[in-house]
């Protein structure tokens, strides 16, 4: 597996995965039988993404869903999110969420992971600390729905 320094194309692919999830989202829009919704916002960039988050009877994520507002990091990692933890369980959400903020703290081994999934291509906002709280916003989002309890 090339370094992510070591391969030139690395860098132009990872930019176009995140403006593919910013301008065209996947798990976009309202969730009808969401269990969990929450809010969570950065004041610093503004933006602002409602998190939905639907289970199944023994609590794995059966379906994720998340609307609005935001630059395009924040947006392109909800867009990832969403997809990467739908079909996980309570404890591989947990994982999955410690590999991205371990990324986030520029570890080349998370970077590196393949459950992490399109998310990789956030790797290198490890290296702009203005936008790592962007990045983490839907993570936040996670967690928070997470702890809520389910209707
Ligand atoms: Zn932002």
């Amino acid at each position: 597996m090339p370094q992510p320094d070591a391969a030139p194309g690395l860098a132009a692919l990872y930019q176009s995965l995140i403006l593919d999830h910013y301008r065209k989202p996947h798990n976009h829009g309202e969730l009808e039988d969401a269990d969990v919704s929450v809010t969570v916002k950065n004041p610093l960039c503004g933006d602002e993404i409602v998190l939905q988050l639907a289970f199944d009877e023994v609590g794995t994520v059966r379906a994720a869903s998340f609307r609005g507002q935001g630059c395009s990091i924040s947006l392109a990692s909800a867009s990832m999110m969403t997809e990467a933890v739908t079909g996980l369980a309570r404890d591989e959400i947990d994982r999955a969420a410690r590999r991205f903020a371990r990324m986030m703290e520029g570890d080349a081994d998370a970077a590196g992971d393949p459950s992490l999934g399109d998310l990789r291509a956030l790797s290198g906002v490890a290296k702009v600390p203005a936008r790592i709280p962007c990045a983490l916003l839907p993570w936040e989002a996670l967690a928070k729905a997470m702890t809520e309890p389910q209707s």
